[in-house]
């Protein structure tokens, strides 16, 4: 069924009316909504409180505290509504009530502000009881609360809801306002046919869908928020099943059967290769290059993913891969993520080809002036006539006007600064296209099932031998001093240090330490030492001079933005400073941490973070310290900051669940698995697919299997 055509099915067109036509929506509030929310009902019922209050927590006038919700009985003493005044527009209602039962002494304004307020006279009347519930206020030693929530006869108690959801509010918009409209929103939900099977309803004890989106807004008690209660667990679960769905298409989409390759495996090549080599490969390397074989020679397309940690040699694996690959006369690229690590991978690949006479060909955007456009066209025409074997590149390679002669490997370096979307782009370059992606990011399992589910995984496990442990040190900035003066030391001893500083112009908070003033800085500060500057905002020509100045070791530091983050190998740089680290996710410290500890000299790493630190960021930039491995540090960040700090923006736009919790929920993602093969298989379940699918449209897999 690799060939299902999503659609949006009539049922559930009523999902995505928009919310202009719920009432009390004018087009100012549709605008905010839409801003925040997203623009149809689908998108208003996933918006999700994130806590809820219990309203009768507080039901004495003498326990309750400024601030909290007070739901209490009074009597109405005295009411002062004055007349209408169309000129007044915060004219003043106040209803003086005192408490019941033992706090009959205890007064209690109930305040109102408004032209009109002359429907009160209906709501309150003297002597009458009433049920009032609201957010209590210490005014001036006067209790008070204003616009309550709820004010219902004292008979009426039932009207008040237990619990209160609360959500995260924006300007414009209010608590009140926003559980008004989702309660209409509820009501407005279509029929909708069951998409779970039985047997899981079941096993879980599931209410249907309607039911769970209703109580998540309508908590009954402190559990169901809970995002272990039944009613989040089935929308968790939901959504699984839909991520496992579109996984599963795409595998389809971008794995072929494809005729088996020309065995060669003892190629002269190869031989030749691996004999000028200047290092013998790791035993994981050689078992994860004959994996990769093994696919490249089998009768359907490799799509697979290697997950080693920075420094574990992944380049080398890429490469044997290509040469394996153009053994038969097809072409091999490799696609990276920014232009400095193409220009890094063309050099180091040129230099391990050259001993074999093939030239591998850089190809970067049109807009880059490392070559002319006559150089250019020839070079796009030489793809075109098969000559060029193997080319590295940046996105230039996915672009339109370039054609391959006969493609059948791509390598994508760096996949977590890609989207799925330029997986399958690239697989469209070609008939039978192998994929191989490569992250130095390791993924815990539970992201790499949901976010990776279509790709078999290789894992590097091991550094090559010789390699020491990168010593890392947490420290405040006011200790930059004695860190200037250590680095003079090692400096004067040969070492070259990275000094990372968070962004640049883009950032709204003028705290950031742009990287110039840093450069400046250091270069006053040693005058005897050159300072390299790189960022992404320069051009490609003052990019290049600034890495190559420090490559050779003209300068000693390199001051730069994480574009240094991926893939930049420079064996001789011992020392990684990093500046404001508190701002950085773990994983990606660890990469830029990854950048030195290339050589079999001793390498460490200085965190440096604002003094005024809390102790929660201060341990957190421990676990650094104390942990060298990529896979124990991507769990923290997945625990710590979700998904998209570990797997980069773009490729987590895969990922933007909504009500699963990967550290909660991952136990379900085998039942979701299992449910989406089974739905794929069966013919009728086309349209739960569709309609599960339409639900959860708001997905970049999803989105791609749409056309969109
Ligand atoms: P990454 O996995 O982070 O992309 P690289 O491929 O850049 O790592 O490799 C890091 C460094 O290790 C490179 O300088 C590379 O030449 C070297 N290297 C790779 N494999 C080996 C090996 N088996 N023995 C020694 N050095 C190696
Ligand atoms: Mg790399």
């Amino acid at each position: 069924m690799s060939n299902v055509i999503i659609k949006r099915p009539k049922e559930i067109f009523e999902l995505f009316s928009s919310l202009g036509n719920l009432s009390g929506v004018g087009e100012k509030k549709i605008n905010l909504l839409e801003k925040k929310i997203g623009p149809y009902l689908i998108n208003l019922l996933f918006y999700l409180p994130h806590k809820s209050i219990n309203r009768f927590q507080y039901m004495s006038l003498k326990e309750v505290n400024h601030g909290d919700i007070l739901t209490c009985e009074v009597e109405v003493v005295e009411i002062n509504i004055p007349p209408f005044n169309f000129r007044k527009k915060n004219n003043m209602s106040r209803i003086i009530t005192f408490g019941l039962n033992n706090e009959k002494n205890v007064r209690l304004d109930i305040v109102y502000f408004g032209q009109n307020t002359q429907y009160l006279k209906n709501i309150y009347k003297v002597g009458n009881r009433v049920f009032v519930s609201g957010k209590f206020e210490n005014f001036n030693g006067l209790g008070q609360i204003a616009h309550p929530d709820y004010v219902v006869k004292a008979t009426e108690k039932k009207l008040i809801p237990l619990f209160q959801p609360i959500y995260p509010l924006f300007y414009g918009i209010n608590q009140k306002f926003i559980s008004k409209i989702i309660n209409q929103g509820i009501k407005k939900i279509p029929l909708i046919p069951e998409w779970l099977n039985k047997d899981i309803l079941i096993k879980y004890k599931f209410p249907n869908w309607h039911t769970c989106i209703s109580r998540i807004h309508n908590p009954e008690n402190n559990d169901d928020l809970n995002l272990n209660s039944i009613f989040r667990k089935r929308l968790a679960l939901d959504e699984l099943i839909a991520n496992q769905i579109s996984m599963l298409l795409i595998k389809n989409k971008i794995s072929k059967i494809k005729e088996i390759k020309k065995c060669y495996s003892n190629s002269e090549l190869i031989e030749n290769f691996y004999s000028n080599l200047p290092f013998e490969l790791t035993g994981n390397q050689i078992k994860v290059i004959n994996e990769i074989k093994g696919d490249i020679h089998s009768n359907k397309t490799m799509v697979r993913m290697l997950q080693g940690d920075v420094g574990s040699g992944k380049t080398i694996v890429a490469v044997i891969s290509m040469l394996n690959a153009i053994l038969d006369g097809s072409q091999a690229v490799l696609m990276v993520p920014t232009e400095i690590l193409a220009i890094q991978h063309f050099n180091t690949i040129k230099d391990l080809l050259m001993p074999l006479k093939i030239e591998p060909t850089l190809l970067l955007g049109e807009s880059r002036s490392v070559y002319d456009n006559k150089t250019r066209s020839n070079i796009i025409k030489q793809i075109e006539d098969g000559e060029i074997k193997i080319i590295i590149g940046t996105h230039a390679l996915i672009s339109k006007k370039i054609i391959y002669n006969n493609l059948s490997l791509a390598v994508i370096d760096e996949q977590h600064r890609f989207g799925v979307k330029q997986r399958v782009e690239i697989t469209e370059k070609g008939n039978n296209v192998d994929v191989l992606v490569m992250t130095a990011t390791p993924i815990p399992r539970s992201l790499a099932l949901t976010a990776y589910g279509d790709m078999d995984i290789s894992v590097l496990s091991e550094k090559p031998i010789g390699r020491k442990l990168i010593n890392t040190y947490v420290l405040s900035q006011t200790k930059i001093a004695e860190v200037l003066s250590s680095i003079e030391r090692a400096i004067k001893a040969g070492a070259l240090v990275y000094w990372v500083c968070p962004l640049i112009e883009d950032s709204e908070n003028s705290d950031l330490i742009a990287v110039n003033e840093r450069y400046n800085f250091l270069k006053n500060n040693f005058k005897n030492i050159n300072v390299s500057l790189i960022h992404g905002k320069q051009n490609q020509i003052e990019r290049e001079k600034s890495m190559n100045d420090f490559k050779s070791g003209e300068s000693k530091i390199l001051v730069a933005t994480t574009v240094i983050e991926v893939g930049v190998d420079v064996p001789e740089a011992t020392i990684m400073v990093i500046e404001c680290a508190e701002r950085f996710g773990l994983a990606q410290i660890h990469q830029l941490r990854g950048r030195v500890g290339r050589s079999n000299k001793e390498s460490s790493c200085i965190l440096l973070y604002n003094s005024n630190l809390s102790s929660i960021a201060h341990s957190r930039l421990k676990i650094l310290k104390e942990n060298d491995d990529g896979f124990k540090i991507s769990e923290h960040d997945l625990e710590l900051r979700g998904p998209g700090e570990i797997l980069g923006s773009k490729q987590s736009g895969n990922l933007e669940f909504k009500f699963v919790d990967l550290h909660i929920h991952n136990h379900m993602i085998p039942v979701a698995r299992d449910e989406a093969r089974k739905m794929l298989e069966n013919e009728y379940d086309k349209e739960k697919i569709n309609v599960l699918l339409s639900i959860f449209e708001n997905n970049d897999a999803i989105r791609l299997l749409k056309g969109g």
